[in-house]
């Protein structure tokens, strides 16, 4: 891998990012504030205000109070109107959302301009689409008197919905939660990831701009376990949480939400696998898994950690994945030439780094990467690792069986369908695979047979807003995306008319 620096490096300044409650910018009321760091460089973005149980029961008041008044008396088609105006105030601000991912994540401009800011205005104007076209069911009873009833269903919001976020999508990731509900006419407070405060804050000056009224969007920055994620998800009139990020703190909220029995919705963690038939087109093969393993420095729930791989093509393609891994270009986010981040934050550097001390503890061999890349300053100092593929493991090896969350896949040849599927299925988790082949009927016949929410043929990350998202046995409960989102974030109630 090499490392540029290049004079577009821009230096970023220290702000302050506060709360967002009822419509206003405010102090955390303990007046406590935590840094959120540039892992890029290290560097302090922002002193960010750690809001505590009481600034959290300021935005579930808020939130309540614009449930009941005027968000609850606006008429649908202008509750989406406004829904569809706050995508057009972000990209108003499309540099300023742009430039503030890019300070908490370090990820290369491009990716930060053609993913993470444009799905986050996306998302309002699809579900604001789609929650225009939701219909519910109506049935004709028969009644003894023969006069009949009818009953028919109406989707009803929540109340105020619980929105806890992860770091490596941060805009988009956050807003495929609030537009739906919003759309669906709850209110919201927001938990974003402490390590990506800036643009969860950005957000608030938009919603303003496009004229939601106070208290419907709250944003509560803090940390998860006995701090502001937590006291969200324990707040009493907190009626439903949607939660992404790892399968342990999906547990912890799952058990601590026990008690008021609440509305779920998680995705978790994956090991996806991702399958290439010796049938495949081999380079496309080649360019996907590289894109499926490296993207976002590895750091996308549905990235392949996993490549099964038939044994005809193995030593060929480990060669050449090899080589896509050496040519990813890290550093300088603000370069075009740049294309691959670092990972968010020292203690998950630290944490993928003892995947790679490990996995050459249990005997793998490594084809490319492994280690930390040489950086000229200021990027000495951030979070980089290079882009690694092992081989060799056995597929008990705790390197092929845990989520690493980071650029690095191992691949293992095989001989059969059968085989492979099994060692695909074989893992606590099931959010995504890829299948790279050119038969039809094995396309179909193996997508079936993966134990995952989604199977992408012949491509990755295609994703279509209004398709069901979300994953099988570790990695979640429920589905999100099109009108499964617009379920989740809505009640049905049935309402029987004798006639
Ligand atoms: P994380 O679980 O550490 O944190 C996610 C959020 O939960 C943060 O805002 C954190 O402050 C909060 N939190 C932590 N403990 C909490 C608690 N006890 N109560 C309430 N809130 C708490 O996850 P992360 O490190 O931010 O994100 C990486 C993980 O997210 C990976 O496992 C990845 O696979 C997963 N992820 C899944 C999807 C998906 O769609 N399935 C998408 C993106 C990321």
């Amino acid at each position: 891998m090499r490392s540029r620096l290049s004079s577009l490096h821009k230096k970023p300044m220290t702000t302050a990012y506060k709360l967002f409650i009822n419509g206003e910018y405010v102090e955390a009321a303990s007046g406590r504030t935590f840094e959120d760091i540039n892992p890029a460089t290290g560097a302090v973005v922002a002193h960010v205000s750690e809001a505590d149980a009481d600034d959290v029961d300021r935005a579930v008041n808020a939130a309540e109070a614009a449930m009941r008044g005027p968000w609850a008396k606006l008429p649908q088609a202008d509750r989406l109107a406004a829904l569809r105006r706050v995508a057009d105030e972000i990209e108003k601000r499309f540099d300023a959302f742009v430039d503030a991912e890019i300070a908490d994540t370090g990820k290369p401009r491009s990716l930060a301009c053609s993913v993470d800011i444009p799905r986050g205005a996306a998302n309002f104007r699809i579900f604001a689409d789609l929650a225009r076209g939701f219909s519910t069911e109506c049935f004709e009873t028969d009644t003894d008197d023969g006069a009949g009833a009818l009953n028919y269903g109406v989707r009803v919001p929540h109340g105020v919905v619980g929105v806890i976020c992860p770091w490596n999508l941060p805009l988009l990731l956050l807003t495929w939660k609030v537009a739906p509900a919003l759309a669906m006419g709850n209110a919201v407070v927001v938990k974003p990831s402490e390590e990506t405060p800036g643009t969860a804050t950005l957000l608030g000056e938009a919603m303003n701009a496009a004229g939601i009224p106070p208290g419907v969007f709250n944003v509560v920055h803090g940390f998860g376990e006995n701090a502001a994620g937590d006291f969200l998800v324990r707040h009493p009139r907190v009626r439903a949480l949607t939660f992404t990020g790892e399968t342990r703190t999906g547990q912890a909220i799952m058990r601590a939400s026990a008690a008021r029995v609440k509305h779920l919705s998680f995705e978790l963690g994956g090991k996806n696998p991702a399958i290439v038939f010796a049938d495949a087109d081999f380079e496309k093969a080649v360019a996907g898994t590289a894109r499926s393993t490296f993207s976002n420095c590895g750091q996308v729930c549905l990235c392949s950690e996993r490549v099964y791989v038939a044994r005809s093509i193995f030593e060929r393609f480990v060669e050449r994945l090899g080589q896509e891994a050496r040519k990813l270009v890290a550093g300088d986010p603000y370069d075009s030439k740049t294309t691959i981040g670092p990972l968010i934050s020292k203690t998950h550097r630290e944490k993928v780094l003892s995947y790679y001390e490990l996995a050459r503890q249990e005997g793998a061999t490594v084809i490319a990467g492994g280690g930390v890349p040489e950086m000229d300053s200021p990027f000495d100092t951030g979070c980089f690792v290079e882009p690694t593929v092992w081989t060799g493991l056995p597929e008990t090896a705790r390197s092929v069986r845990e989520e690493i969350f980071g650029p690095v896949c191992h691949v293992t040849p095989f001989d059969d369908e059968d085989e492979v599927i099994a060692m695909a299925n074989d893992t606590d988790y099931g959010l995504c695979a890829a299948v790279w082949t050119s038969d039809l009927s094995r396309a179909h016949r193996v997508a079936k047979r993966i134990e995952a929410g989604i199977v992408w043929v012949n491509g990755w990350f295609l994703r279509d807003l209004r398709t069901p998202f979300g994953g099988v046995k570790l990695s979640g409960i429920g589905r999100e995306g099109g009108r499964h989102s617009l379920e989740f974030y809505s009640e049905i109630k049935n309402i029987c008319i004798k006639l």
